[in-house]
């Protein structure tokens, strides 16, 4: 946030499979320091999850507001145990289901995890992340580690280690590269503390797939511009590249029409004859291609200059669900 804790590192980038990397990003995050490690959805800023003094590096290091909790990263179920002070029946469902993999349950909050973490709340958020670097971090490590995404507050989620280092170089001292995330958006975030399980955030693991293994679920609206956050994590405008991004909504070709030369597109379909081919982003037309693509595409139209960013609309049915929400939260509508 200061202009000296810009500065303050010389970030040392190593691959994740280059000797003694694993062991010094352990070693570092024993000592209380930040290290950005790739998960198989984004790439996380983690800190020792016990530490307070740890975790608030990683909120200076983001720019990010106390309000926002952390998702705390576990390699086992046992190790989720110590986070929580309730471990319900949903949970170990879930966690048989989709474990390790990009799904955080939100439960009631056990003493070892410090209040910064949790933002306050009585609630921690808690995930078995399916990344070999991760994991193999993890379990040199013994304990679990607070990681939200390693990018500046509100941008964009990095999924290659280079929008790590364009965006927190100099603001920590680690970062191992494990190429580019596979997943490519973050995890979707369920709330088993209530009544009815309630889905905060939507992801890849999709609101059919948790109902086929629960039942009914709740989705979470999310709460209006103006009106006090309920929960925190339901920021509208978030993961938003620097230009102006529009999500169409009706007619594609009208939109296109009104653009011009510093105007970026993203689209599932082949650019018209006229346009010009480094402004128009071609992505799969699969929901796990787009999503593995999306935020790759999103730092490099901010790279070229973009100032208007038009997104083709997205096709119906639950694959989408998670794309649409970030979208519409990268558009700020
Ligand atoms: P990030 O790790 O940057 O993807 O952000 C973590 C997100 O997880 C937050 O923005 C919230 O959406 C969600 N989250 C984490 N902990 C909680 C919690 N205790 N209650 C509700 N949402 C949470
Ligand atoms: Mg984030």
């Amino acid at each position: 946030m200061t202009e000296a804790s810009e500065h303050a590192f010389s970030t040392e980038v190593h691959p994740a499979d280059a000797p003694g990397a694993l062991g010094q990003a352990a070693e570092l995050l024993a000592q209380g320091q930040l290290v950005a490690l790739p998960t198989e959805t984004v790439y996380g800023l983690a800190a020792d999850a016990r530490s307070p003094e740890a975790v608030a590096r990683i909120f200076e290091a983001k720019g990010r507001p106390a309000g926002n909790p952390l998702i705390v990263h576990v390699d086992s179920v046992e190790m989720a145990k110590d986070c929580v002070a309730a471990w319900p029946s949903a949970a170990a469902q879930l966690a048989e289901a989709f474990w390790p993999g990009p799904l955080s349950l939100v439960l009631p909050k056990a003493d070892s995890i410090p209040d910064i973490v949790t933002a306050g709340g009585a609630t921690v958020a808690v995930r078995c992340p399916a990344h070999p670097v991760f994991s193999a971090v993890l379990a040199k490590c013994g304990f679990p580690l607070a990681a939200p995404s390693a990018n500046r507050s509100n941008r964009v989620s990095p999924t290659r280690a280079e929008h790590v280092v364009d965006q927190l170089g100099g603001r920590i001292p680690l970062i191992l590269d494990g190429g580019a995330c596979d997943l490519g958006i973050e995890s979707t975030v369920l709330d088993l503390t209530g009544d009815t399980p309630t889905l905060l955030r939507p992801g890849m693991i999709s609101l059919g797939q948790l109902q086929a293994v629960l039942g009914p679920v709740a989705t979470a609206k999310p709460p209006a511009a103006a009106e006090p956050l309920k929960s925190p994590g339901q920021l509208q405008r978030h993961y938003s590249p620097r230009a102006k991004l529009i999500l169409v909504k009706g007619d594609f070709g009208a939109a296109l029409g009104q653009a011009d030369e510093t105007t970026h597109v993203i689209a599932r379909t082949a650019a018209p004859a006229a346009w010009p081919s480094e402004r128009w982003h071609r992505l799969p037309d699969a929901a796990a291609g787009f999503a593995r693509e999306l935020y790759d595409t999103l730092h490099r139209c901010d790279q070229l200059g973009a100032v208007t960013i038009l997104v083709q609309p997205l096709p119906d049915g639950d694959k989408w669900v998670a794309l649409r929400d970030r979208l519409t939260r990268a558009a700020g509508a």
